[in-house]
């Protein structure tokens, strides 16, 4: 059957699109086919095979809708209105289906981002959709990641005063450490400090042995950082 690339690390799977309807098919990974490297301090995984994280975004080729895999199925009234009135007008179809490279990869994730914003996603969902395509930028040592590691700091740091965070200790520790850890990364190193400290308090970090050590060894680094700066 059709449906497989050379190495036979993707399959395809039909969906449908919540917004106009249309059954379209999806390339996905086969995860026994992936070989894992390694994870950066701020989650971007490294893969000597495939990178799943290229196939976790869909497009509808025939309205303009994307979401990453997980909140495709779910839009509101609101948010369909929105992709409706906004997205659709200005698309032209096209599909996403098959092998992806990066360059294909990042422009899926900010159309993504285009869908996120005009359907007023959660900052908190919207920072960490600009922390990937951050990685994706990453990936090919272009120094636009930084602006993306910027976006994604300022999309947490609004949800952490605006949205109720601690509904979910979890994600809450989560969106904390990972400010933290961006912090450090654009070197501002006080900041850093300040909220890896803030993640350590949270109630969600008691349950999560994994990132608290992660955190207390990026908190170290950040420490040491922002003692050489004030010595310098
Ligand atoms: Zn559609």
């Amino acid at each position: 059957m059709s449906g497989t690339d050379e190495l036979g690390v993707l399959y395809e799977v039909e969906i449908q699109c919540p917004v106009c309807g249309h059954k379209f098919l999806v390339s996905k990974t086969r995860s026994k086919q992936l070989r894992f490297v390694k994870r950066d301090p701020d989650n971007c995984p490294y893969y000597d095979s495939i990178n799943p994280i290229f196939y976790t975004a869909y497009v509808c080729p025939e309205c303009g809708y994307a979401a990453l895999e997980r909140h495709f199925a779910e839009v509101t009234v609101n948010g369909k209105a929105a992709v409706e009135q906004m997205i659709t007008p200005k698309w032209k179809k096209r599909s996403f289906l098959g092998e992806r490279d990066l360059k294909t990869t990042i422009e899926i994730h900010k159309l993504v981002l285009l869908n996120y914003t005009v359907m007023h996603y959660p900052f908190h969902e919207i920072g960490k959709l600009c922390l990937k395509i951050a990685w994706l930028y990453r990936y090919s040592k272009d120094p636009v990641e930084e602006e993306f590691l910027e976006n994604a700091y300022r999309m947490f740091e609004k949800s952490y005063t605006s949205e109720p965070l601690d509904e979910d200790p979890n994600n809450e520790a989560n969106v904390l450490y990972l400010m933290g850890e961006i912090a450090r990364q654009l070197g501002n190193y006080k900041k850093s400090v300040e909220w890896f400290g803030m993640a350590l308090r949270s109630e969600g970090m008691k349950s999560n042995k994994n990132l608290e050590k992660m955190t207390r060894d990026q908190w170290a680094e950040a420490k040491v950082a922002f003692s050489k700066e004030k010595n310098a």
